[in-house]
């Protein structure tokens, strides 16, 4: 596998990372450890439409920006592989 791999998201900023809201308490006591994973929000009325804690625990901006690619996508599921660098539409 190609360690330089960089799968860059649709909507990432000019530097290929991404801006999202999250649950503060979220972001301080559960991301990294959440079995279930935490939600990253595109803004912060989305936020505020799916979680009702946000008077209470409060919102923070995070940047999410890609580390390393661990699992290729299966061939035929149209985003970039190293293997097929040009991916695909769709
Ligand atoms: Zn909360």
């Amino acid at each position: 596998m190609n360690d330089n791999t960089f799968i860059r998201p649709m909507f990432a900023e000019p530097d290929g990372t991404v801006l999202g809201y999250m649950c503060a308490i979220d972001w301080e006591c559960e991301i990294g450890t959440a079995d279930g994973g935490n939600k990253v929000h595109p803004s912060v009325e989305s936020l505020k439409a799916a979680h009702t804690c946000w008077e209470d625990c409060g919102i923070v901006e995070v940047r999410v920006s890609f580390s390393k690619l661990v699992s290729p996508p299966a061939k035929d599921y149209g985003a970039p592989t190293p293997n097929d660098q040009e991916g695909k539409e769709g």
